[in-house]
């Protein structure tokens, strides 16, 4: 199927296999005249695309000092810019663009200037660091949700920390995104809020690559386990009596 034109696509590109791309932003990146991209801890996504396409890099490091609005505005007018050229254009987005990742915003702006705009699915870090690593987010008779949550800290502390407390103790996992620096004050919180401290906390780390891996502590021990440790970003942090791998030595990623 070919680009309809005058198409900005706002692609999520999964968590960094390019095997784990769904075919249709596979598509979308091979056809595309000009990619937007943000850190997508991947290089090899970007090496799908034709060798006309320009490729921008638009994403924003941790603590980098960039003005967040001002770099929304920008990425906005450039959306709009080479969309207006009758450019194919993707905005290719880390795991899926709804997902933390200000999708939503950019899709505000483009029906805003009334742009000819899609939005594809892409797999949330969450959910490939789960199911690579084999932990079941799911079990029948023993859970019926799963939650994502971001660690990022304000300064009144953790959001909706007793709703998070009390979803765990419900069997059910949580998926702690852009965590692991408040890790250890995130467990704390936690256990204060009467969440047992031999529940499981895995860390999984550049979920999706080749070399991603995943550590194992409880809730009660993961300050002292990160003193020792220092796990490579990015990782998603996986709390939940029940989220444990089923074989903790399938370290490698098959695909690669
Ligand atoms: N929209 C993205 C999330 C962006 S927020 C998605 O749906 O996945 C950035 C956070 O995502 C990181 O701090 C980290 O917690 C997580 N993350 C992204 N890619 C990851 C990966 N390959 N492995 C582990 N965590 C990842």
């Amino acid at each position: 199927m070919s680009f309809p034109s005058h198409l900005i696509s706002i692609v999520g590109a999964g968590p960094g296999d390019p095997e784990l791309l769904t075919v249709k932003a596979l598509r979308r990146i091979e056809q595309a005249d000009m990619i937007l991209y943000d850190a997508l801890h991947g290089e090899e996504i970007l090496e799908l695309a034709g060798p006309h396409a320009l490729k921008i890099y638009s994403g924003k490091c941790y603590q980098d000092g960039q003005y967040q609005p001002e770099r929304q505005s920008r990425i906005n007018s450039q959306l709009r810019e080479y969309a207006l050229e009758g450019k194919q254009v993707v905005r290719l987005k880390a795991g899926d663009p709804f997902i933390f990742g200000r999708g939503a915003e950019e899709l505000e702006f483009c029906l805003s200037e009334k742009l000819n705009v899609e939005v594809i699915p892409g797999i949330t870090a969450g959910l490939a660091a789960a199911t690579c690593f084999h932990v079941p987010l799911t079990l029948r008779g023993i859970n019926s949700m799963a939650l994502f949550y971001t660690g990022h800290k304000r300064n009144d502390g953790f959001d909706d920390i007793q709703v998070v407390a009390s979803v765990l103790k419900t069997n059910a996992p949580v998926m702690v995104y852009m965590g692991l620096k408040n890790l250890s004050a995130l467990s704390s919180e936690l256990i204060k809020n009467n969440v047992p401290g031999d529940v499981p906390v895995q860390i999984v780390c550049r979920a999706g690559h080749a070399d991603q891996q995943i550590y194992s502590s409880v809730l009660s021990d993961i300050g002292a386990f990160l003193t020792h440790t220092d796990p490579p970003m990015p990782a998603i942090i996986i709390i939940g009596t029940h989220a444990k791998p089923y074989n903790p030595m399938t370290f490698k990623n098959p695909h690669f």
